[in-house]
Order: structure tokens, then sequence, then C-alpha cells
């Protein structure tokens, strides 16, 4: 389901003006889950994308609106993954609705951040630069190349 006006309202955290791209196409459970976390995190999120309809992996939730790109303002990257890892668990674990969530770790970007998706289903990666592009590696290597 997609978030509606009245949805939004309900959203205590985040504002449709934020970089939802479409944010009537944005999932609802999605922006209700960054809302929830924002709420436990104590610190803004800073939202980088939502909905697109280019630019990302062929099957990326992105093109569905259930995926956003964001980084934690005032907490060090680390200590905002490992704060992530607390609330939504880490690989191989996962259960409920933790077990349902896609969260990738992108330690290279200029505000180093996470993608989190509902896809409905386990996932855990990283990103690093390698030889002068992004590639995907595993939760752990990013995770050592946090600086
Ligand atoms: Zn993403």
């Amino acid at each position: 389901m997609k978030m509606r006006e009245k949805d939004w309202s309900e959203i205590k955290y985040f504002s449709p003006k934020e970089n939802w791209g479409e944010p009537l196409l944005m999932d609802r459970e999605t922006v209700f889950l960054l809302d929830t976390l924002r709420g436990l995190f104590k610190s803004p999120f800073v939202v980088h994308c939502g909905y697109e309809r280019s630019g990302h992996m062929p099957d990326s939730q992105h093109y569905t609106g259930k995926a956003a790109d964001f980084h934690v303002v005032g907490l060090p990257f680390r200590n905002a993954v490992d704060l992530m890892v607390d609330v939504i668990g880490s690989p191989p674990g996962g259960t409920g609705v933790c077990g349902k969530i896609g969260l990738g770790i992108y330690p290279h970007w200029t505000s180093p951040g996470f993608h989190l998706d509902t896809r409905g289903e386990f996932a855990r990666w990283g990103a690093i630069v390698r030889n002068g592009r992004q590639v995907y590696v595993s939760w752990d290597e990013a995770y050592e190349a946090i600086g």
C-alpha cells in the first residue's frame, strides 16, 4: 500500500517535502518503519532518495517505493551501524519484521549511510569503492571499511 496524504500527517519525524522522489508512491510500511527507527535513534535521518524511476540495480526496491537511502546526523557512522544492528538485527539473524528487511551500509558516501527496504525477506550487504567504482560486498567487509 502506498502512502496517502493522511498517512503523511501521521508521520512524526519526516515530511513529504524531503527527498522521497514521489512521496505518494512511497510504500506505507517503509515510511512508518523509518519513522519508528528515527524515533529510536533520537537523531535526525537525512533522506537521500526514496521512490525512483532509474539509477539503481534493475530489481531495486526503490522502483516500488519500498526503499530509502539516508544517513543519520550527529552519530559517527560506526555507532549508527551498531545501533541499527541492535535495533533490527545483523547477519545471519533476523526474525519477525527484522527478517523481512533489506539493509545495506555505504561507508564511502560523502555522508556515510544506509539503504533500507521492506522487501519481505532478509538481506544484508555493504558497498565499497574498488578501482574507482562502487562494488557490492558482504556486510562484514563494508563494516571493516568504516573509517
Ligand atoms: Zn538504496
